[in-house]
């Protein structure tokens, strides 16, 4: 399966030029990605320029999107008004929204919003903490369960399903994942949409890892992992660095 590397800008960079540059840093190596789908997410007011600079290998994608097509929902974009813009990705539920609210049933409504006008969208699931009775991974299968719901099975491998356990995440991250718990918890993944689906379409789905990913750790990952590629915040905001990370992503 051809792996794909993700960068999550979150709420970065601060203007509209940096994010011009940056974008164009990496669209300019495009010829070096091989065997790799790439993508960067970026904040909503950024989209219209970086879908001008012609990319054919770097794809744009939205960092949320809106269930409702149009209406009084102030402050929301919807995933409709995406599609005009031609955006290809969405991610939904990151855990940075869910901590302001965001549900299960709301990442449905929108994975159905998004896979009704033809773009992908990349579902974050993940724990907070790791405990030993393996909780966890009941945590996550709920989330899994619940925000694919009544998705058809035709439209379930085109999700993309990014593992990213907040223990994980950002400058406040407790540690790194190891090799042996992203392999495992990437495996029990597809053992769960296999559940809901049927084996050859987990096969299909797009699994992928984000949680302090970086060039060192991206290549152990990619090899060792189990991993179908990666969802990079910080580290997407570095051109050399993320040029790296789309190196790994595309060794196995
Ligand atoms: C993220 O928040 O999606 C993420 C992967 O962040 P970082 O790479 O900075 O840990």
């Amino acid at each position: 399966m051809k792996k794909i590397v993700i960068g999550n800008w979150k709420m970065n960079p601060a203007t509209i030029k940096e994010a011009e540059v940056l974008f164009k840093g990496i669209t300019k190596n495009q010829k070096d990605f091989k065997n790799i789908d790439v993508a960067i997410c970026a904040p909503y007011i950024y989209l219209p320029n970086l879908l001008k600079i012609k990319s054919r290998k770097v794809a744009v994608g939205a960092e949320d999107a809106y269930y409702e097509e149009v209406g009084a929902y102030t402050g929301n974009v919807s995933a409709k008004m995406l599609s005009v813009l031609k955006v290809k990705y969405c991610i939904v539920g990151h855990s940075e929204r869910r901590a302001m609210g965001e549900t299960d049933e709301m990442c449905n409504k929108k994975i159905n919003a998004l896979l009704k006008v033809g773009i992908t969208p990349v579902l974050c699931v993940g724990e907070k903490t790791r405990d030993e009775s393996h909780e966890y991974l009941n945590i996550v299968k709920k989330q899994i369960e619940n925000s694919l719901q009544g998705v058809s099975k035709n439209a379930l491998s085109k999700i993309i399903i990014a593992y990213e356990p907040v223990w994980a995440i950002g400058s406040n991250a407790v540690r790194e994942v190891e090799t042996f718990e992203c392999q495992e918890m990437i495996l029990y993944i597809k053992k769960v949409i296999a559940t809901i689906s049927s084996p050859s379409i987990a096969h299909s789905v797009r699994v992928i890892y984000g949680g302090s990913v970086h060039p060192q750790n991206s290549l152990e990952l990619i090899t060792n992992g189990g991993v179908d590629g990666f969802l990079v915040g910080r580290d997407s905001l570095d051109v050399k660095k993320f040029l790296n990370i789309i190196k790994n992503g595309g060794v196995k």
